[in-house]
Protein backbone atom coordinates (compact mmCIF):
# COMPACT_ATOMS: atom_id res chain seq x y z
CA UNK A 1 0.00 0.00 0.00
CA UNK A 2 1.88 3.20 -1.45
CA UNK A 3 -0.33 5.57 0.52
CA UNK A 4 1.58 4.96 3.83
CA UNK A 5 5.16 6.56 3.55
CA UNK A 6 8.44 5.63 5.50
CA UNK A 7 8.68 2.17 4.62
CA UNK A 8 12.24 0.36 4.61
CA UNK A 9 12.70 -3.03 2.82
CA UNK A 10 13.57 -5.49 5.47
CA UNK A 11 16.64 -7.09 4.67
CA UNK A 12 18.97 -10.36 6.54
CA UNK A 13 21.27 -9.57 8.99
CA UNK A 14 23.70 -11.96 9.73
CA UNK A 15 24.83 -13.08 13.80
CA UNK A 16 28.49 -13.94 14.20
CA UNK A 17 29.95 -15.48 17.70
CA UNK A 18 31.52 -18.11 18.65
CA UNK A 19 28.91 -20.31 19.97
CA UNK A 20 27.53 -20.67 15.97
CA UNK A 21 30.83 -20.79 14.53
CA UNK A 22 31.95 -24.30 16.74
CA UNK A 23 28.89 -25.92 15.26
CA UNK A 24 29.13 -24.30 11.60
CA UNK A 25 25.43 -23.14 12.18
CA UNK A 26 24.73 -19.83 10.14
CA UNK A 27 22.10 -17.58 12.17
CA UNK A 28 20.68 -14.62 10.21
CA UNK A 29 17.88 -12.72 11.39
CA UNK A 30 15.26 -10.83 9.14
CA UNK A 31 15.21 -6.74 9.94
CA UNK A 32 10.65 -6.50 10.24
CA UNK A 33 11.61 -4.73 12.97
CA UNK A 34 12.88 -1.61 11.14
CA UNK A 35 10.30 -1.37 8.18
CA UNK A 36 8.03 1.02 9.96
CA UNK A 37 8.61 3.58 13.31
CA UNK A 38 5.33 2.94 14.25
CA UNK A 39 3.51 0.02 12.45
CA UNK A 40 5.49 -2.69 13.52
CA UNK A 41 6.93 -5.78 11.41
CA UNK A 42 4.54 -8.57 11.30
CA UNK A 43 1.40 -6.77 12.69
CA UNK A 44 1.96 -4.13 9.06
CA UNK A 45 1.93 -7.73 6.93
CA UNK A 46 -1.45 -9.15 8.52
CA UNK A 47 -2.98 -5.48 8.51
CA UNK A 48 -1.97 -5.05 4.77
CA UNK A 49 -3.90 -7.42 2.97
CA UNK A 50 -6.97 -6.28 5.02
CA UNK A 51 -6.48 -2.54 4.74
CA UNK A 52 -6.40 -3.47 0.82
CA UNK A 53 -9.82 -5.43 0.85
CA UNK A 54 -11.72 -2.22 2.97
CA UNK A 55 -10.62 -0.03 0.62
CA UNK A 56 -11.14 -1.70 -1.96
CA UNK A 57 -14.91 -2.37 -0.62
CA UNK A 58 -15.86 0.99 0.03
CA UNK A 59 -14.80 4.63 0.11
CA UNK A 60 -15.77 5.80 3.78
CA UNK A 61 -14.80 2.62 6.21
CA UNK A 62 -14.61 2.61 9.73
CA UNK A 63 -12.53 0.04 11.18
CA UNK A 64 -13.20 -1.94 14.23
CA UNK A 65 -10.92 -4.63 16.46
CA UNK A 66 -9.67 -5.48 19.36
CA UNK A 67 -6.73 -6.18 22.03
CA UNK A 68 -5.20 -5.49 25.20
CA UNK A 69 -4.07 -2.66 26.92
CA UNK A 70 -0.67 -3.15 26.01
CA UNK A 71 -1.70 -4.44 22.42
CA UNK A 72 1.47 -4.07 19.33
CA UNK A 73 -2.15 -5.12 17.05
CA UNK A 74 -3.99 -1.85 18.35
CA UNK A 75 -0.75 0.76 18.42
CA UNK A 76 0.19 -0.46 14.46
CA UNK A 77 -3.72 -0.67 13.56
CA UNK A 78 -4.05 3.28 15.15
CA UNK A 79 -1.45 4.55 13.18
CA UNK A 80 -1.59 3.23 10.07
CA UNK A 81 -5.63 4.08 10.08
CA UNK A 82 -4.25 7.02 11.09
CA UNK A 83 -1.82 7.32 7.75
CA UNK A 84 -4.72 6.40 5.51
CA UNK A 85 -7.32 8.85 7.10
CA UNK A 86 -9.68 5.69 7.60
CA UNK A 87 -11.86 6.10 11.21
CA UNK A 88 -11.33 3.39 13.69
CA UNK A 89 -12.10 1.97 17.08
CA UNK A 90 -9.95 -0.24 19.54
CA UNK A 91 -12.19 -2.34 21.99
CA UNK A 92 -10.13 -2.75 24.85
CA UNK A 93 -10.11 -5.63 27.41
CA UNK A 94 -10.48 -4.65 30.34
CA UNK A 95 -10.51 -1.72 31.97
CA UNK A 96 -8.82 1.43 30.46
CA UNK A 97 -5.90 2.11 33.26
CA UNK A 98 -6.19 6.16 34.23
CA UNK A 99 -3.70 7.58 33.70
CA UNK A 100 -3.63 5.63 30.06
CA UNK A 101 -0.69 3.69 29.81
CA UNK A 102 1.63 4.65 27.09
CA UNK A 103 0.22 2.22 24.16
CA UNK A 104 -3.05 3.65 24.64
CA UNK A 105 -2.21 6.83 24.81
CA UNK A 106 -0.61 6.66 21.41
CA UNK A 107 -3.32 4.69 20.02
CA UNK A 108 -6.08 7.67 21.41
CA UNK A 109 -3.25 10.10 20.23
CA UNK A 110 -3.72 8.51 16.44
CA UNK A 111 -7.61 9.01 16.71
CA UNK A 112 -8.48 5.89 17.65
CA UNK A 113 -11.76 6.03 19.90
CA UNK A 114 -10.60 3.57 22.59
CA UNK A 115 -14.00 1.59 24.14
CA UNK A 116 -12.82 -0.57 27.49
CA UNK A 117 -15.24 -3.59 27.90
CA UNK A 118 -15.11 -6.21 30.69
CA UNK A 119 -12.69 -9.60 30.00
CA UNK A 120 -15.89 -11.28 30.12
CA UNK A 121 -18.15 -8.76 27.64
CA UNK A 122 -14.82 -9.16 25.33
CA UNK A 123 -14.79 -13.35 25.08
CA UNK A 124 -18.10 -12.29 22.77
CA UNK A 125 -16.65 -10.22 19.97
CA UNK A 126 -19.04 -11.24 17.42
CA UNK A 127 -21.59 -9.83 20.02
CA UNK A 128 -19.54 -6.58 20.24
CA UNK A 129 -18.94 -6.43 16.04
CA UNK A 130 -22.41 -6.74 15.47
CA UNK A 131 -23.91 -3.90 17.84
CA UNK A 132 -21.42 -1.71 16.16
CA UNK A 133 -22.71 -2.94 13.15
CA UNK A 134 -25.82 -2.02 13.53
CA UNK A 135 -25.19 1.55 13.93
CA UNK A 136 -22.13 2.09 11.83
CA UNK A 137 -22.23 1.66 8.12
CA UNK A 138 -18.99 0.34 6.20
CA UNK A 139 -17.83 -1.10 9.31
CA UNK A 140 -15.25 -3.66 8.57
CA UNK A 141 -14.25 -6.10 11.91
CA UNK A 142 -10.58 -7.11 12.11
CA UNK A 143 -10.21 -9.87 14.70
CA UNK A 144 -7.74 -9.54 18.35
CA UNK A 145 -4.12 -9.76 16.65
CA UNK A 146 -5.31 -9.10 13.24
CA UNK A 147 -5.10 -12.70 11.96
CA UNK A 148 -7.98 -13.80 9.80
CA UNK A 149 -7.94 -15.66 5.93
CA UNK A 150 -6.36 -11.66 4.39
CA UNK A 151 -3.58 -11.58 7.23
CA UNK A 152 -2.58 -14.84 6.36
CA UNK A 153 -2.41 -14.71 2.62
CA UNK A 154 -0.23 -11.21 3.06
CA UNK A 155 2.13 -12.69 5.64
CA UNK A 156 3.37 -14.78 2.45
CA UNK A 157 5.03 -12.08 1.11
CA UNK A 158 7.83 -11.72 3.83
CA UNK A 159 9.17 -14.63 2.64
CA UNK A 160 11.85 -13.94 -0.61
CA UNK A 161 14.02 -16.25 -2.13
CA UNK A 162 17.21 -16.26 0.05
CA UNK A 163 14.70 -17.64 2.76
CA UNK A 164 13.36 -20.16 0.68
CA UNK A 165 17.07 -21.99 0.69
CA UNK A 166 17.18 -21.82 4.61
CA UNK A 167 16.99 -25.24 6.61
CA UNK A 168 14.94 -23.55 9.56
CA UNK A 169 12.90 -20.38 9.28
CA UNK A 170 11.82 -19.41 12.82
CA UNK A 171 8.97 -16.86 14.00
CA UNK A 172 7.31 -16.29 17.23
CA UNK A 173 3.55 -17.26 17.63
CA UNK A 174 0.62 -15.55 19.24
CA UNK A 175 -2.15 -16.44 17.25
CA UNK A 176 -0.32 -18.56 14.74
CA UNK A 177 -1.18 -16.37 11.89
CA UNK A 178 1.84 -14.56 10.64
CA UNK A 179 3.23 -18.66 11.21
CA UNK A 180 0.82 -19.72 8.84
CA UNK A 181 1.78 -17.26 6.65
CA UNK A 182 5.04 -17.71 6.01
CA UNK A 183 4.64 -21.65 5.89
CA UNK A 184 2.28 -20.76 2.95
CA UNK A 185 4.88 -18.62 1.88
CA UNK A 186 7.79 -20.88 2.22
CA UNK A 187 6.38 -23.98 0.01
CA UNK A 188 7.94 -27.13 2.12
CA UNK A 189 11.35 -25.50 1.29
CA UNK A 190 13.27 -26.06 5.02
CA UNK A 191 11.07 -26.26 8.19
CA UNK A 192 8.91 -23.37 9.75
CA UNK A 193 9.47 -23.36 13.61
CA UNK A 194 7.09 -21.43 15.92
CA UNK A 195 7.83 -20.19 19.01
CA UNK A 196 4.64 -20.19 21.09
CA UNK A 197 4.86 -16.96 23.20
CA UNK A 198 2.08 -18.44 25.22
CA UNK A 199 1.71 -21.71 27.76
CA UNK A 200 -0.28 -24.45 25.99
CA UNK A 201 0.44 -26.34 23.13
CA UNK A 202 -3.07 -25.64 21.36
CA UNK A 203 -1.13 -23.40 18.71
CA UNK A 204 -0.35 -26.34 16.67
CA UNK A 205 -4.27 -27.07 16.13
CA UNK A 206 -4.74 -22.95 15.37
CA UNK A 207 -1.96 -23.06 12.84
CA UNK A 208 -3.47 -26.22 11.18
CA UNK A 209 -7.19 -24.52 10.55
CA UNK A 210 -5.63 -21.42 9.50
CA UNK A 211 -3.65 -23.26 6.62
CA UNK A 212 -6.71 -25.01 5.59
CA UNK A 213 -9.03 -21.81 5.41
CA UNK A 214 -6.24 -19.98 3.76
CA UNK A 215 -4.12 -22.95 1.38
CA UNK A 216 -6.67 -25.35 0.81
CA UNK A 217 -5.31 -26.97 -1.98
CA UNK A 218 -1.78 -27.22 -0.48
CA UNK A 219 0.09 -29.79 1.53
CA UNK A 220 1.64 -27.58 3.95
CA UNK A 221 3.76 -29.98 6.54
CA UNK A 222 7.53 -28.65 7.01
CA UNK A 223 6.99 -26.92 10.37
CA UNK A 224 6.56 -27.48 14.11
CA UNK A 225 5.75 -25.55 17.04
CA UNK A 226 7.73 -25.37 19.60
CA UNK A 227 6.41 -24.71 23.02
CA UNK A 228 8.99 -24.85 25.77
CA UNK A 229 10.12 -20.99 25.75
CA UNK A 230 7.13 -19.12 26.98
CA UNK A 231 8.73 -18.11 30.14
CA UNK A 232 5.53 -18.45 32.28
CA UNK A 233 2.55 -17.27 29.77
CA UNK A 234 1.88 -14.39 27.96
CA UNK A 235 3.67 -11.56 28.52
CA UNK A 236 4.92 -13.25 31.30
CA UNK A 237 9.22 -12.68 32.35
CA UNK A 238 12.03 -14.28 33.75
CA UNK A 239 15.01 -13.19 34.87
CA UNK A 240 16.59 -15.59 32.73
CA UNK A 241 15.09 -14.24 29.66
CA UNK A 242 15.90 -10.54 30.83
CA UNK A 243 19.39 -11.51 30.65
CA UNK A 244 19.20 -13.24 27.55
CA UNK A 245 17.80 -10.02 25.81
CA UNK A 246 20.44 -7.81 27.30
CA UNK A 247 23.51 -9.91 26.29
CA UNK A 248 21.83 -10.05 22.94
CA UNK A 249 21.94 -6.53 22.39
CA UNK A 250 25.05 -5.75 24.25
CA UNK A 251 26.83 -7.94 21.48
CA UNK A 252 24.80 -7.49 18.76
CA UNK A 253 23.06 -3.96 19.13
CA UNK A 254 19.32 -5.31 18.21
CA UNK A 255 16.74 -4.85 20.50
CA UNK A 256 14.53 -7.87 20.71
CA UNK A 257 11.22 -7.33 22.41
CA UNK A 258 9.79 -9.03 25.95
CA UNK A 259 7.08 -10.78 24.82
CA UNK A 260 7.78 -12.04 21.79
CA UNK A 261 11.09 -12.15 19.69
CA UNK A 262 12.90 -12.63 23.17
CA UNK A 263 11.32 -15.80 23.78
CA UNK A 264 11.81 -17.02 20.22
CA UNK A 265 15.57 -15.94 20.09
CA UNK A 266 16.23 -17.28 23.26
CA UNK A 267 14.68 -20.51 22.49
CA UNK A 268 17.07 -20.94 19.13
CA UNK A 269 20.21 -20.43 21.38
CA UNK A 270 18.81 -22.77 24.01
CA UNK A 271 18.46 -25.40 21.07
CA UNK A 272 21.53 -24.17 19.13
CA UNK A 273 23.29 -25.32 22.94
CA UNK A 274 21.73 -28.31 22.73
CA UNK A 275 22.77 -29.48 19.75
CA UNK A 276 19.36 -29.86 18.21
CA UNK A 277 20.18 -28.22 15.25
CA UNK A 278 22.38 -30.71 13.20
CA UNK A 279 25.64 -28.88 12.44
CA UNK A 280 26.07 -26.84 9.31
CA UNK A 281 22.57 -25.72 9.63
CA UNK A 282 21.38 -22.17 7.82
CA UNK A 283 18.52 -20.54 10.03
CA UNK A 284 16.77 -17.36 9.52
CA UNK A 285 15.14 -16.17 12.07
CA UNK A 286 12.39 -13.20 11.95
CA UNK A 287 12.10 -10.18 14.06
CA UNK A 288 8.34 -9.13 14.47
CA UNK A 289 9.15 -5.92 15.67
CA UNK A 290 6.84 -5.28 18.64
CA UNK A 291 9.37 -3.25 20.67
CA UNK A 292 6.38 -0.98 22.07
CA UNK A 293 5.70 -3.94 23.96
CA UNK A 294 8.28 -2.96 26.45
CA UNK A 295 5.90 -0.56 27.52
CA UNK A 296 4.16 -2.79 29.47
CA UNK A 297 6.86 -4.32 30.89
CA UNK A 298 8.29 -0.81 31.80
CA UNK A 299 5.27 -0.17 34.18
CA UNK A 300 4.81 -3.50 35.06
CA UNK A 301 7.76 -4.53 36.41
CA UNK A 302 10.02 -1.24 36.05
CA UNK A 303 12.25 -2.56 33.39
CA UNK A 304 14.01 -0.21 30.82
CA UNK A 305 15.60 -1.48 27.98
CA UNK A 306 17.00 2.18 26.99
CA UNK A 307 18.91 1.65 30.33
CA UNK A 308 20.47 -1.98 29.02
C1 LIG B 1 1.62 -10.15 17.35
C2 LIG B 1 3.04 -10.50 17.30
C3 LIG B 1 3.49 -11.79 17.03
C4 LIG B 1 2.55 -12.94 16.86
O1 LIG B 1 1.92 -12.93 15.64
P1 LIG B 1 0.75 -13.94 15.34
O2 LIG B 1 0.46 -13.76 13.92
O3 LIG B 1 -0.41 -13.53 16.20
O4 LIG B 1 1.19 -15.30 15.72
C5 LIG B 1 4.85 -12.01 16.95
N1 LIG B 1 5.73 -11.02 17.14
C6 LIG B 1 5.35 -9.77 17.42
C7 LIG B 1 6.37 -8.75 17.66
C8 LIG B 1 3.99 -9.46 17.51
O5 LIG B 1 3.62 -8.20 17.80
Amino acid sequence: MNVITRFQESFLQRISEPLLGDREISLWIRREDLIHPEISGNKWWKLSGNLQEILDKSSSPTLLTFGGAYSNHLYATASACAELGIPCIGIVRGEIPEPRNATLTFASDKGMELVSVSRSEYRNNAQISEKYQRIIPNLYVVPEGGTNEAAVLSCTAIVDDRMKEMNYVCVPAGTGGTMAGIIGGMENHGVVLGFSALKGDFLSEEVNGLLKKAFPERDLKHWRMITDYHHGGYARISDELIAFIQSFYGAHGILLDPVYTGKMMFGIYDMIRRDLFPAGSSICAIHTGGLQGWNGIRERYGIDPTSF
